[in-house]
This record gives structure tokens, sequence and C-alpha cells, in this order.
């Protein structure tokens, strides 16, 4: 049975990382938001809320920040004082330093299910918004002044929505992206990353690290309980090998990639394995709909940068609408020119982000002998150059380029400058 169509002015598609942070942030203006999510998160198996821990940029800080929820998350999150680089085997390294970039932290790290718990309670506060949980969206139909959306909830029953602007947050593999018939280029970088966590026998005193091996990355990340998140980068056909590895030989083989500047290592948790692609969209919007976090780029987890960009693309979405909505009363959010604003503004640094990641791992997986050469000379010089440090740590803070509102900390009704 198909109910009577429902009208709201943004349908966000997808309640993950992404579509959940825009709806929060939209919960300050005066629109009727929907927000449609395929994975009910009572039930422990949303996908974007697991177990992963994800480092969190000063300007994801900030936004949070205006948001006000970045006391709740701040509650369950670790600083990083220190980031520190190193190629195995190689003499090279480098570090960044929080003292030296004058900031109290270079990044928190978080785990995803804790931030999906402060986002529900948030989402659950907004008057504004309305849930559709579990449901998925199942077509999208599209005329001059609104996006129609068909969903269909667990028990079979449709319903239909409309909305001013689709925002399409439904990750990487985004089936809305291709209703909206929007291309999508993907690379198999052939590798899998590994995550989960170990106790270590030094504490990492807030240093995140980050090893560059011959078969791929490993990254150890402070976490609470003196415990220490990993994300191990392998081949796929090595990853599959140690996935299949009891612990204890499982943390034998972490230990010995990632050698031993922490101490021994023991007691791993459980150990969940992604498989990594590069994936962008070719275009940002479409009549009546934009592209927000994986949906519009999937990157390699290399910098930890995928939803630090993606909030940026939420803050810079906001923006849009906001102004959009401050200039007269016949405001229309989804009108082409706001799209296009939108777009122009999003992409440099989204292609800076995919460049960056995507040379980065090209980079360190190279074993032709003039690239280590380079590479090595590139780590000394990182680190006994302080501007081009500085320039390299702006970018990981996510504090480079022109900044909305939220990624400045400033709520979204502060005037335009
Ligand atoms: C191992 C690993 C480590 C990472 N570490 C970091 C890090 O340290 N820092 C960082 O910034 N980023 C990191 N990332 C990237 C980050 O996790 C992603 O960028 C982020 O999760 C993207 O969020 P999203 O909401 O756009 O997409 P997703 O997390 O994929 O969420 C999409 C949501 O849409 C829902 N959905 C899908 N289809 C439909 C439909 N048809 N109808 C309704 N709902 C639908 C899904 O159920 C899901 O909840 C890491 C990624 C990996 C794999």
């Amino acid at each position: 049975m198909t109910e009577p169509s429902t009208e709201y002015d943004i349908v966000i598609a997808g309640g993950g990382m992404i579509g959940s942070s825009l709806a929060a942030a939209l919960a300050s203006l005066e629109l009727r938001v929907a927000m449609v999510e395929a994975v009910d998160r009572g039930a422990g198996e949303q996908p974007s809320f697991d177990e992963r821990s994800t480092a969190l940029s000063r300007s994801t800080q900030r936004s949070f920040e205006a948001l006000g929820l970045w006391r709740d998350i701040a509650a369950a999150s670790t600083p990083i004082a220190r980031i520190h680089v190193s190629d195995k085997g190689r003499f090279g390294f480098a570090h960044i330093d929080a003292a030296e970039q004058g900031v109290e932290a270079l990044g928190y790290v978080c785990i995803n299910r804790v931030l999906g718990s402060v986002l529900a309670a948030a989402l659950a506060e907004a008057e504004n918004l309305k849930q559709y949980c579990p449901a998925r969206i199942t077509g999208v139909r599209r005329g001059p002044n609104t996006s129609r959306v068909s969903i269909r909830h667990a028990d079979g029953r449709e319903e239909q929505l409309t909305a001013r602007l689709l925002a399409v947050a439904d990750g990487a593999r985004s089936t809305v992206r291709d209703m909206l018939g929007i291309g999508v280029r993907h690379s198999d970088y052939g590798q899998k990353a590994i995550t989960g966590n170990v106790l270590t026998e030094r504490p990492t005193d807030g240093c995140a690290y980050e090893r560059f091996t011959e078969d791929g990355p490993i990254a150890m990340l402070p976490i609470t309980n003196g415990r220490t998140a990993f994300v191990w980068i392998a081949g796929s056909r090595e990853a599959n090998r140690l996935m299949e590895l009891d612990d204890t030989s499982f943390t034998a083989e972490l230990e010995a990639a990632f050698g031993h500047r922490l101490g021994g290592l023991s007691r791993v948790g459980s150990r969940s394995a992604y498989p990594l692609t590069l994936s962008r969209a070719v275009r940002l919007t479409a009549d009546r709909a934009v592209l927000v976090g994986n949906a519009a780029h999937g990157l390699h987890p290399v910098a930890a940068q995928g939803f630090n960009l993606g909030l940026r693309d939420v803050a810079a979405l906001c923006d849009c609408i906001a102004d959009e909505l401050a200039e007269d009363a016949a405001a229309d959010i989804g009108a082409p020119a706001m799209l296009g604003r939108y777009a122009a503004w999003r992409k440099p640094d989204q292609q800076k982000l995919v460049t960056f990641t995507d040379g980065l791992v090209r980079l360190f997986g190279s074993r032709r002998k003039s690239v280590r050469v380079l590479r090595n000379l590139g780590m000394l010089g990182f680190d006994l150059i302080p501007g081009v440090r500085r320039s390299f740590a702006r970018h990981t803070m996510g504090l480079a380029g022109r900044l909305p509102r939220l990624a400045r900390g400033l709520p979204l009704r502060t005037p335009a400058p």
C-alpha cells in the first residue's frame, strides 16, 4: 500500500555519519527535514556507526562545537598531541606537534559508535526532523521544483516524500546517486583495512603513529582506557590471511610489522576488515539534488580524512542554505544557482584531498628505489622545514582554504561576511 505524499524542504538519503551530522546541523534552521536510513541503530548493525575509530580534525571539532555537541563527543574522545610518521626499515621520519602548531590538540580520536550515540540523542531533540528508519529509498523522480522520493519501510509499506532538495548521503556505494543518473569513477586499491584495538606495553602519551611498510601503512591511534586503536592496511589476499589468524598470532604479526615504539602488544579486541576503493562522483549536483560525504567521494583511509572532508561538505551546504534563507522570504533552497555555488565551493577541497590521499598511497606503496629515496628525503625535508610542516598540518586539521561558518565554529545564523 502506498501512502499519500509527505512534503519537506529537505530529504536526507542515509542517516550514517554524514547524513546524521547534516540533520543535526539543519536543526537550527526553520526547515522541515526528513532523514531516511536503511538500518536501525538499535540492531547494533549500523554500518556507519560501528567500532571503528575516527580521527576528527580541528575543523570537525569546530563544527560540532558550533552545533553544541562537542562537549559530549570530547568526553568520549582522546586528543592527539603529536603525529609520528615513519617508513619501516628507512632512515626518514616526520612529526607534527600540537604545541608547535599553537593548538591544544591536532585532532581527537572517537569511536564511531560513540559519535553515533551523541548524534542520535541530538536528533531525537530536533523538532523540525522526521526520521524514517529503518526505511530504504527505492526511487527518485525529479521535477523543476521538487524531488519525489519513494521509500520502503521494513514491513514492506511504501511511502512518497517530496522535497525542494534531496541531500544524498548514502555512502560510497550510493544507489540514490545512481537513481539520479550521476556517474561515478571507482578504482579498487586491491587492499583492505583491518581495524581493532590492542593493549600496548608503553603508553601512547597522545601520539598517533603512522608507519608505512612494504605491504601498506599501519596507524596506531590513542583511545580511552589505555588501549590503542589500529588500522592495518594490506593487500586483499594478505588481509584475508591476517583476518583468519587467531588473536595471539595476529598480535605477534602486528607487533612485528609496526615495530617496538609502543613496546609489546597484547589483548587484541575484535577485528573488522574493509575493502578499499577510491570513488569520485562525476558531478556533485543534479536538479533538486546534491551529494555529500562518501556519496560524493570515498577516500583511502591513509590520511584519516574521509569523514572530515564530508563534514566540510555538510558545513558548506548548510552555509549555502542559510545564505539562501537569509536573502528573502521566497528563498528556494534547491534552486540551480544555490546548487552551483555549493559545487563550485566544494570541488577544490575534494580534488585536493583525493590527489593527496591517492598520491600518498602510491608514493608509499611503490617498491621502486628512486621513489623510496625521494620519499625518505621528502620525510626528512618535511620534518626539517617548519613552513612545510605547518602547511601540511593545516590541511590535516581541515583548516586550509575558504571555511564555512560551522567549520569556523560559528552558528549558521551568523550573518555572512
Ligand atoms: C577503516 C576506515 C578508517 C577510517 N578512518 C577515518 C578517520 O580516521 N577519519 C576520517 O575523517 N574518516 C575516516 N574514514 C572514512 C569515514 O569512515 C567515512 O568517510 C564516513 O563513514 C562516510 O560517512 P557517510 O555517512 O558519507 O557514508 P556511510 O558511512 O557509508 O553511511 C551511509 C548510510 O546510508 C545508508 N543507506 C545506504 N543506502 C541507503 C538507501 N537506499 N536508503 C536509505 N539509507 C541508505 C547506510 O545504511 C548508511 O547508514 C575511515 C574509513 C575506513 C573504512
